[in-house]
């Protein structure tokens, strides 16, 4: 997996501003640059400002007169911190495979504590994928599980419990997971996120809690698994093993990481956590070029046309 451990962290974009934008507009712009004003991607009709008169990676669209660079739309346009630390801590925070904190990223990128929030939070935002297919379909599987965080007490000594959150979890069978902050694990609650994820062809893996009985009837086939008489165990396809692993590694990573997710963000660590699942086959320089794509994305008005 790791081809080249130590040449990765020494990419020129981590540390100049003009290579991090050429890097960037290779990352948004694969067939040279196009207009987000007018949307023009004719490359005749764009021409890149030279010399020392004009901001760098500025462009001039003949179409309509405008001008723009790669972060025009773009989070990165009115930030002040530099595109070399941007794509820094995309990489970063695309490579680590149990997230990474503000202060872990603020050590290592040399910015203001508020700075390295505020790209993380930014970060996970780019890594919400922009449409989503439904999860499973016809002979696939997918498990539905939900668990509890938070709320443990730190000590033996009586104190007043944190609030618990729940999180439910949808996960194709070796492919894709989506998991939701839900305000509680009511049937109503959990069939909404199913039939909004979940294709109806799909088999649906749950355990046999009651408030699966009735969702479970929409689908191709309901499976559904005993914990407490370890049934599925050697029962080949039987289970919600893939969610259950999952939900043990998101809460040390979490937890490890992290210490404590407030309720506000926890959605933002979900995404980012599927984030992490769904791109578990490419390498740490696919993934961080998926993130850039993102942050790019997220504000755009115009998209080229072919
Ligand atoms: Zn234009």
């Amino acid at each position: 997996m790791a081809k080249k451990p130590a040449s990765d962290l020494q990419n020129p974009a981590f540390a100049d501003d003009d290579k991090a934008r050429e890097a960037l507009e290779a990352i948004r712009w694969p067939e040279g640059p196009f207009c987000p004003h007018c949307g023009n991607a004719d490359q005749n009709k764009i021409a890149r400002g030279e010399g020392k008169a004009h901001r760098p990676g500025l462009y001039y669209c003949a179409a309509c007169n405008g001008q723009f660079t790669v972060t025009i739309g773009t989070v990165m346009e009115r930030s002040k911190i530099p595109l070399s630390k941007w794509l820094l801590a995309m990489h970063l925070m695309g490579a680590s495979k149990k997230g990474m904190s503000a202060l872990q990223l603020q050590r290592m990128l040399g910015v203001t504590y508020k700075t390295a929030w505020f790209l993380c939070h930014r970060i996970r935002e780019a890594m919400k994928p922009a449409k989503r297919g439904p999860l499973g379909g016809r002979g696939k599987i997918v498990e539905a599980d939900e668990t509890f965080i938070g709320g443990k007490s730190t000590s033996r000594a009586y104190k007043p419990p944190r609030k618990k959150e729940a999180v439910f979890s949808l996960v194709e069978r070796d492919g894709e997971s989506h998991s939701f902050h839900v305000a509680n694990v009511k049937a109503k609650t959990l069939r909404e996120a199913i039939v909004k994820t979940v294709d109806r062809k799909s088999m649906l893996m749950t355990d046999e809690a009651p408030h699966y009985v009735n969702v479970g009837r929409e689908f191709a086939l309901h499976g559904t698994v005993n914990h407490s008489q370890n049934e599925y165990v050697g029962a080949g396809e039987w289970h919600t093993n893939t969610a259950e692993s999952r939900f043990s590694l998101m809460k040390r990573a979490v937890f490890g990481t992290h210490h404590s997710v407030s309720e506000a963000h926890l959605q933002r660590y979900l995404v980012e956590w599927d984030f992490k699942w769904n791109t578990r086959k490419t390498t740490d320089g696919e993934r961080a070029a998926l993130i850039a794509k993102g942050v790019t994305g997220k504000r755009l008005t115009y998209r080229p046309t072919h």
